[in-house]
């Protein structure tokens, strides 16, 4: 089933900043997605404009109807078109993971991971950060899942950086997203933890059958990761393809500005 389409998207930031120009692809469901390029050729843009935490300038972002919190009938919706009602459920059903982790430092580790479901609460019970026994359970099984049971009643912020991005993963996971968006998740990061938190992230995607958009600048990781990298270079792909098709030649075009 393809659960995300991008077709003819185009971003310009002002009067004249044009960093999206003219995006298609299309996902299918499960797909573990790396999107590569230099700094500046739009990754985090494109990200954003899946959610629309960015508002895409035109084209269209079609997701499955049930996204949107529709009975699923098949149809789609473009999520750009989107009142700010349908827009609030898709949130939930799309996470997103931040370079910078964007947890809450003084809260504890379990917390920081309840408020992954806040989304689903009714208002009061949200605004009191009520939560039940069953979604502690949940946040406790989330918690397990990315290694980090241990340190549920910990301060968020005695925690390192690469398990501060656990912690990020098991919020998400509270949403019960059909897809994930992670923009640079592993940038502040070295290259060992990096492969911990990837290791982690791909493994509850497998698992829950959730589709993942993660955009990447270390190379070497995403020919590891990736199922599918989407290579992006001044707003338009330039690759879209497996791992092994990503030949050195196509690399060096686009990272070093040498034609092939
Ligand atoms: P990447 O994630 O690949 O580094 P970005 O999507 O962050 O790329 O940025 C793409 C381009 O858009 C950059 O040139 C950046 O300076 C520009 N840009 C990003 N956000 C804004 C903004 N809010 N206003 C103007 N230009 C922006």
């Amino acid at each position: 089933m393809t659960i995300l389409e991008i077709k003819d998207l185009h971003k310009t930031y002002g009067a004249k900043t044009q960093v999206l120009r003219g995006i298609n692809f299309q996902i299918e469901q499960g797909e573990f997605v790396c999107i590569i390029g230099l700094s500046g050729a739009g990754k985090s843009t494109l990200l954003r404009c899946v959610n629309r935490l960015i508002e895409a300038s035109s084209g269209a972002v079609l997701v499955p109807r049930a996204l949107s919190g529709v009975s699923a009938d098949g149809a789609k919706v473009d999520v750009l078109k989107l009142n700010a009602e349908e827009l609030r459920l898709l949130r939930r059903k799309v996470g997103m993971v931040f370079q910078q982790f964007n947890i809450v430092k003084r809260l504890s580790v379990i917390e920081n991971v309840l408020s992954g479901g806040l989304g689903y609460q009714p208002g009061l019970r949200s605004v009191l950060r009520i939560f039940s026994r069953d979604e502690k359970r949940r946040a406790l099984t989330n918690l397990e899942r990315v290694g980090l049971l241990d340190h549920a009643y910990k301060r968020a912020d005695q925690l390192s950086g690469g398990e501060q991005q656990r912690v990020a993963i098991a919020r998400t996971l509270m949403q019960q997203p059909a897809i994930i968006l992670a923009d640079e998740p592993v940038a502040s990061l070295d290259p060992r933890l990096s492969r911990v938190v990837l290791d982690i992230l791909k493994r509850v995607c497998r698992e829950d059958g959730i589709t993942a958009l993660v955009s990447l600048h270390a190379l070497e990781l995403t020919r590891e990761y990736a199922d599918r990298i989407i290579g992006l270079k001044q707003g338009q792909i330039f690759f879209d393809g497996r791992p092994r098709d990503l030949t050195d030649a196509i690399v060096d075009s686009v990272y070093h500005g040498r034609d092939q």
